[in-house]
């Protein structure tokens, strides 16, 4: 199979090497080439100057990079990736981005015959590194069914959920999970710090109750070391609230709670924190008033 992998951040990097090593010859394309001859050397697979010339005769090219826009600006127009691939060929956007998009990107698809999934991924950098993402879909049954063992590359689990879109709107449901789960667990701490009492052997016991999450199991121990240097960005996380909340608008469901913690994740970003882990929402507390 001929593959084809277009930003490599820091998901899409360790993805196209999962590709490279278990699928079939994958041809990259990254804005900053210096990583795009990074990789080659890495993976020994060949790069190209522009994204349509990676994704030209590919059977799979997979997209990873950062919002709406930048998305539209590697998928679409003359040196795009659509503009390179031939019909009966699958494009897979990994990037976390609106629902309008993936009908967009969608429709364009479909206007050369190219198949279309919108593919979001959960489980951060260690999951793309060890090749254990989530993948939610959106799109066709068969355009999933062939594209699915090349994406076991990189997942873990993959599931199509429905029609074009449906990937996105999974992720944003997960992200809506994540934002509360993280802020109930940085009040938490707070108040056992201000309680007096011993955090770490708070979670080492309650973690094996229904108080448990891979939150508690994954950052809480980092939580009480104040260590937010690592991780899923605050950035990127106001990105994909931002998303939902539009989109909660346009179906007119409520998300007061997800309103009240994207807020809060404004305030981290003021206190310089925007590159800083999601759980760094304890930081709040403690920052000097
Ligand atoms: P990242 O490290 O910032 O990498 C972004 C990649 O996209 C880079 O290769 C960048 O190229 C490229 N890019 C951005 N804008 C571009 C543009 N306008 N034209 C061409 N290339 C462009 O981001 P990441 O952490 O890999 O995240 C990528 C996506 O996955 C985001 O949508 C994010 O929300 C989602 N995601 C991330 C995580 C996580 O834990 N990091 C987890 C789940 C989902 P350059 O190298 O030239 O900058």
């Amino acid at each position: 199979m001929k593959l084809a992998f277009i930003g490599l951040g820091v998901m899409g990097y360790p993805m196209a090497g999962h590709l490279q090593r278990k699928v079939g010859a994958v041809r990259v394309y990254n804005r900053t080439a210096a990583k795009a001859d990074k990789w080659c050397g890495e993976y020994g697979g060949e790069s190209a100057p522009t994204p349509a010339e990676a994704a030209a005769g590919r059977d799979l090219v997979m997209l990873c990079v950062g919002n709406d826009d930048d998305v539209r600006q590697v998928a679409l127009g003359g040196s795009g990736a659509l503009a390179g691939m031939a019909p009966g060929s699958i494009l897979i956007d990994h990037t976390t981005a609106s629902v309008s998009l993936a009908r967009e990107l969608g429709a364009a698809a479909a206007e050369r015959g190219i198949g279309f999934l919108d593919a979001p991924v959960s489980g951060g950098q260690a999951g793309a590194e060890n090749g254990k993402l989530t993948i939610m879909i959106g799109g066709e049954e068969e355009t999933f069914a062939r594209a699915e063992p090349a994406l076991a590359a990189y997942a873990a689990f993959s599931k199509r959920l429905g029609p074009v879109g449906s990937g996105q709107l999974a992720k944003m449901v997960n992200q809506i999970c994540i934002a509360g789960v993280v802020q109930g667990l940085a009040e938490a701490l707070n108040f056992a710090a201000r309680a007096g009492l011993d955090g770490e052997a708070v979670i080492e016991t309650i973690s094996r109750g229904a108080a448990g999450s891979w939150q508690m199991s994954n950052r809480g121990e980092t939580m009480l070391r104040d260590e937010y240097d690592f991780g899923f960005a605050v950035d990127w996380m106001r990105k994909d609230l931002g998303i939902a909340m539009e989109e909660a608008g346009r179906i007119g469901a409520e998300l007061p709670i997800t309103a009240i913690i994207d807020n809060f994740y404004a305030e981290v970003q003021q206190m310089g924190g925007g590159r800083w882990d999601t759980s760094s929402l304890l930081r709040r507390f403690t920052r000097p008033s």
